[in-house]
């Protein structure tokens, strides 16, 4: 199992050009050291391009919370994935939950985005998660089965990188995070299905999100099956996003 963290900013419809850099210069300091830490921040797409260069040689890569599945092309309002990695992007964000409720983005569309993401040499976030209604009926794990095979079929082969966030839609920005047992279940789910599929063929990240914050991510980073972290709400602020992932260190590799 792979042992190093991977931490991710959604930093969703939030942050102006001078707030995404203020953010940026009060983060860099803070940086860990360790490199088997990973951290990219999903700003909006206009912020794209100006923190690349604050980032460059930073170690801090850049994601984005979506993109368009073709190209280029007829898309008023679209970005495609090269427009992604031309600005500087090594990930994108895809099937997260709000772009499934508010625009309805199904399993076949977000395989579709899936394909020319990694086509175009970025590397996906693919979200999952259940609602709390399907929680409640005890179809969690029915829930991530149909996500992941329906969009992970369309893939012709196993990708080389890739990134699953288990993010519980109950969880996200309500601050009711997920027990610890909720997260090992629904990830040990996930890389059971992982192995069954593509055997060991992938190098696969599992990271948890869902109201994670420097408070109660220690309750859960300590275990393997968790590699890192999807945040929200507490990305938004240099100091509360370097305390969560200082927090998951020192839990993770505690001192002798
Ligand atoms: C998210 O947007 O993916 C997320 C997990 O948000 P929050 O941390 O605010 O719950």
């Amino acid at each position: 199992m792979i042992s190093s963290l991977f931490f991710v900013a959604n930093w969703k419809m939030h942050k102006t050009l001078e707030q995404g850099q203020t953010f940026v210069k009060e983060f860099l300091p803070h940086l860990s050291s360790s490199n088997k830490v990973k951290i990219a921040i999903a700003p909006p797409f206009t912020l794209l391009h100006p923190l690349r260069g604050l980032l460059k040689g930073k170690n801090v890569f850049l994601a984005a919370q979506d993109c368009h599945w073709e190209d280029r092309g007829a898309f008023t309002g679209e970005i495609s994935p090269p427009m992604l990695v031309d600005a500087g992007c090594q990930y994108v964000i895809l099937g997260h939950s709000e772009r499934r409720k508010y625009f309805g983005e199904t399993p076949l569309l977000i395989g579709k985005k899936l394909v020319s993401s990694l086509k175009a040499g970025l590397s996906p976030i693919f979200c999952v998660g259940e609602t709390l209604e399907k929680r409640e009926e005890g179809k969690t794990k029915k829930i991530l089965e149909e996500q992941m095979q329906e969009t992970l079929e369309m893939l012709k082969d196993p990708p080389s990188d890739f990134v699953i966030a288990y993010e519980p839609v109950w969880a996200i920005g309500t601050g009711q995070v997920a027990s610890p047992e909720q997260i090992m279940e629904a990830h040990g789910f996930i890389h059971q299905w992982l192995q069954n599929h593509w055997r060991n063929q992938v190098k696969c990240l599992v990271l948890y999100g869902g109201s994670v914050t420097s408070d109660n991510v220690s309750d859960f980073m300590g275990e393997p099956m968790v590699q890192g972290a999807l945040v929200g709400g507490a990305s938004l602020q240099a100091d509360s996003f370097s305390r969560l992932i200082q927090e998951s260190i020192a839990k993770r590799w505690p001192e002798p």
